[in-house]
């Protein structure tokens, strides 16, 4: 008898247990996300009161334990997320950027993140155990509990409701679909599913796209323009940007070379930043990306034969698809794997210069730079700054991952200087530009933040490095009119992602309707706008109310640049 007693109250610990399990991220986002005693109090009653009846409503409480498992991998998802970024909700993005990353990058996260794993290990797993034993030994509620049970948890979800219509009344601006976990979290996933449709379906709704670009420039001159871009670099790691390390030994050495030291990219993401930089498309316009084409259709259209030498991996994003607008494409990680070297795109450059066929080439690579796990970035002879073996990512190993990081910028420094040297060794007029997709943070201040593609941004996400480098083959045929403006513009405040694509127009003398003179930074009728941030809805705000803290608005002050 007192042995069935004990079954019978592991199916009511349970059916009371987990309920309060599942709102641990409730009462952690109240905290991170500053709510209002009103909205953090509707966060935590209303979940509870809720979870607690569906616990009621069946007495064989380990199957209505399994039917919770979304919840928990929601809970689970959102605990890791608070320890990785300190606050922040699931954002549409993250849905996104996890179809979008491969295995191998999600697996190096996941190794870094061992602490929020075992939490979220610790809350549901013996609950998930404890249901499975349950059901095997066919366990329920008595019928006498239920009912009570129920009749508590519908009162309760009764006192919910009304707290929530009182914070409606009272909180401005308040909407659960925002401030309620996971109401938000479900809101945010239908918003990706509908996001991924529509990726499905680009090239029916991109059909009719046209750049109507036309080349200005006489069809028998050869020209070459490259351009290159980075991966996870961030502005202040660089020596060019005034970093007190000499992370740029060999751009440092080279000539023509324009640098920006007031840039900031518009997204922290790579599945919105490099469709911008690589398109006319701004954190203005990105909602129309559906039917819009890329760069390479631009200067497919002005007669060039177009490359794309990638060492990232094929995720079914726009990347992907504005990227197959290239007559010939590499992804090198194809045939080298995972850990391939951005070097191992060298020769491919090398090839597409020695390529007879065709007189005028538009070439991309696209880099892996600085992505985490850094040390897999560089090989070992570019570990400049050393030790660099860090066991884990943490602030205690902050000094090892800041070198580790400072070693891909060495190893970028020497790849740009390699492919500059090679441009210009061709003796073809020829012109390169590289930028970032975004920057990143590693543990820079009490925040303790880490990586990039958190729904608020950082000063070390945004800040990235921009350069221009001409070859003197380019001057004498073309005139230097293009790298005076170059020049002139050097410090003014821009984003790469909407300076790139009328920059690249303007060095190729390629015209379309499409292009904005006032954002080519080699034209002289640049003007400098309001910088701007893509929010995970894709509305464009002021980079200012991005949700940057005093922390980052200090240094985006250092380096002069005005939100
Ligand atoms: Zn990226």
């Amino acid at each position: 008898m007192k042995l069935s007693d004990k079954k019978i109250s592991g199916s009511v610990i349970l059916a009371l247990a987990l309920p309060f399990l599942l709102i641990v991220p409730n009462i952690a986002l109240c905290i991170t996300e500053e709510m209002s005693f009103w909205s953090g109090a509707v966060n935590i009653l209303l979940p509870l009161s809720v979870y607690a009846l569906l616990m009621s409503l069946w007495r064989r409480t380990g199957v209505t334990t399994l039917l919770m498992l979304p919840f928990m991998i929601y809970a689970g998802f959102q605990i890791v997320l608070l320890y990785l970024y300190g606050g922040s909700l699931i954002a549409v993005d993250m849905f996104l950027n996890v179809v979008t990353t491969n295995p191998t990058e999600v697996g190096e996260l996941l190794g870094n993140l061992a602490f929020a794993i075992c939490v979220v290990v610790v809350l549901y797993v013996p609950a998930l155990v404890t249901a499975v034993v349950l059901i095997f030994k066919k366990k329920r509620l008595t019928s006498l509990f239920a009912r009570r049970y129920r009749r508590v948890a519908t009162v309760a979800t009764l006192l919910s409701c009304t707290l929530l219509d009182i914070t409606y009344l009272i909180v401005p601006h308040y909407n659960m679909s925002r401030e309620l976990f996971p109401v938000n979290v479900i809101g945010n996933m239908c918003r990706a599913v509908k996001r991924s449709i529509d990726v499905a379906d680009y090239p029916n709704t991109s059909a009719e796209f046209s750049y109507n670009a036309v080349n200005t420039r006489p069809t028998d001159i050869p020209e070459v323009y490259l351009l290159v871009i980075g991966e996870t670099s961030r502005g202040e790691n660089w020596q060019l940007l005034g970093y007190d390390r000499p992370t740029n030994p060999h751009l440092s050495m080279l000539d023509s070379l324009v640098v920006f030291d007031k840039a900031v990219t518009q997204s922290n993401t790579t599945h919105k930043s490099v469709p911008m930089i690589i398109s006319s498309l701004t954190a203005e316009n990105f909602d129309s990306i559906g039917s819009h084409k890329s760069i390479f259709t631009a200067f497919k259209e002005a007669g060039y034969h177009t490359y794309l030498f990638s060492n990232q991996t094929r995720n079914r994003s726009y990347t992907e698809y504005f990227c197959n607008e290239a007559d010939r494409q590499v992804y090198i990680k194809d045939s080298l794997g995972r850990y391939a070297m951005d070097h191992s795109l060298l020769p491919l450059l090398d090839e597409a210069l020695a390529d007879s066929l065709h007189r005028k080439k538009f070439i991309v690579m696209h880099t892996y730079g600085s992505h985490f796990n850094y040390r897999d970035r560089y090989p070992k002879e570019f570990a400049g700054f050393t030790p660099d073996n860090y066991p884990d990512a943490n602030t205690g190993n902050r000094d090892k991952l800041i070198n580790s990081f400072d070693n891909t910028i060495l190893y970028i420094d020497n790849f740009l200087a390699e492919a500059a040297q090679r441009l210009d060794r061709s003796g073809i007029p020829s012109a390169m530009i590289y930028t970032s997709d975004h920057g990143e943070d590693i543990f820079d201040d009490s925040r303790e933040r880490f990586l990039h593609a958190s729904p608020t941004p950082t000063f070390h996400q945004l800040y990235v490095p921009m350069l221009v480098w001409m070859s003197g083959e380019y001057n004498r045929q073309f005139g230097d009119s293009a790298y005076v403006n170059l020049y002139e513009n050097r410090s003014q405040t821009i984003s790469p992602t909407e300076t790139v694509f009328p920059t690249m127009l303007t060095l190729a003398g390629i015209n379309t309707p499409r292009l904005d003179a006032s954002k080519s930074l080699a034209s002289n009728r640049f003007t400098t706008s309001p910088l701007l941030y893509i929010t995970d809805l894709n509305e464009a705000v002021p980079v200012g109310s991005s949700g940057i803290k005093e922390q980052d608005r200090k240094l985006f002050n250092e380096k002069q640049i005005k939100l």
